[in-house]
């Protein structure tokens, strides 16, 4: 389950204008939270389905191929967890 050091995402990503995630008038919108999405590296693939989906654009590609989350803004919505193939994404409570 650890994170590698966290990159953009890919340039073959960068098909289209990217925005990212920044403290809006309360704060870091991951405080509104209550469960958080946990990536367990052994099953993911790194096909990147989940940062497709992610409605925040918090997903981010690491150095070894893998995802992490960036939890400074995830909001817990749970669509990656939803939406991955190998069920490489648990949502964990937080409360
Ligand atoms: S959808 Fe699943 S397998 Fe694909 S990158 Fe995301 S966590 Fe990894
Ligand atoms: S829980 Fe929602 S906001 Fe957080 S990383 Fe997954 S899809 Fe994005």
């Amino acid at each position: 389950m650890g994170q590698g050091p966290i990159l953009q995402a890919p340039e073959t990503f960068f098909i289209a204008p990217l925005s990212r995630p920044a403290p809006g008038s309360v704060g870091k919108t991951g405080s509104w939270r209550t469960s958080k999405p946990v990536v367990y590296e052994d099953k993911c693939t790194g096909c990147m389905l989940c940062w497709l989906y992610c409605p925040e654009n918090t997903i981010l590609k690491t150095s070894n191929g893998k995802v992490a989350i960036d939890y400074d803004y995830c909001k817990g919505c749970g669509i990656c967890a939803a939406v991955c193939p190998f069920k490489a994404i648990d949502m964990v409570s937080e409360v």
